[in-house]
C-alpha cells in the first residue's frame, strides 16, 4: 500500500457555525462548504491547508458518532486520514497484517470519496481513516 498524504485532520466539534469564527474569521482559513453526510449522522465542513484540510464535525442526531465521542472526550482531534492509492488494496493488506479494521469495504464519504476506518485499538489509540480519492 502507498500512503501519500496527510488528506484531512478530523476535528469534533458542537458548532460548525462556533467553530468557524476561530478557523476561518481568527486563523483566516478558507472555508471550502459543509456537507452532511446522513448515515453517518455528521456535517462536515472543510478548510484546506496547503496540501491537506481540516474537517469540522458536528453531530446531526445524538446518537451519532460524533455525539458519543463529544459526549466521551468532549471536543478535540477525532481522527487522522491518510489518502492512499489504492484503498482496497490498502485495506486488504492492513487486514493481512493483523490490523482490526472497523470497515471491511470502503464506504462514500464526504466530497465523493471513498473512505474507511481502522480500529484504535490496533493503532495506538488515534482513529485512522483511509481516504481514496481524485483531485
Ligand atoms: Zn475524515
Amino acid at each position: 500500500m502507498k500512503v501519500l498524504k496527510i488528506d484531512h485532520l478530523g476535528i469534533a466539534v458542537h458548532s460548525i457555525e462556533e467553530a468557524k469564527k476561530l478557523f476561518q474569521d481568527t486563523l483566516g482559513l478558507k472555508f471550502e462548504g459543509s456537507e452532511t453526510v446522513a448515515e453517518q449522522k455528521v456535517t462536515t465542513a472543510f478548510f484546506p491547508v496547503g496540501d491537506s484540510e481540516v474537517e469540522l464535525l458536528e453531530s446531526t442526531a445524538p446518537d451519532g458518532p460524533i455525539a458519543k465521542y463529544l459526549e466521551k472526550r468532549g471536543e478535540g482531534i477525532q481522527h487522522i486520514a491518510f489518502r492512499v492509492e489504492n484503498i482496497e488494496e490498502a485495506l486488504a493488506e492492513l487486514k493481512e497484517k493483523g490490523i482490526r479494521l472497523i470497515d471491511e469495504k470502503p464506504r462514500l464519504g464526504a466530497g465523493g470519496a471513498k473512505i474507511a476506518f481502522l480500529h484504535p485499538k490496533s493503532t495506538h489509540g488515534v482513529l485512522i481513516e483511509l481516504s481514496e480519492r481524485e483531485d
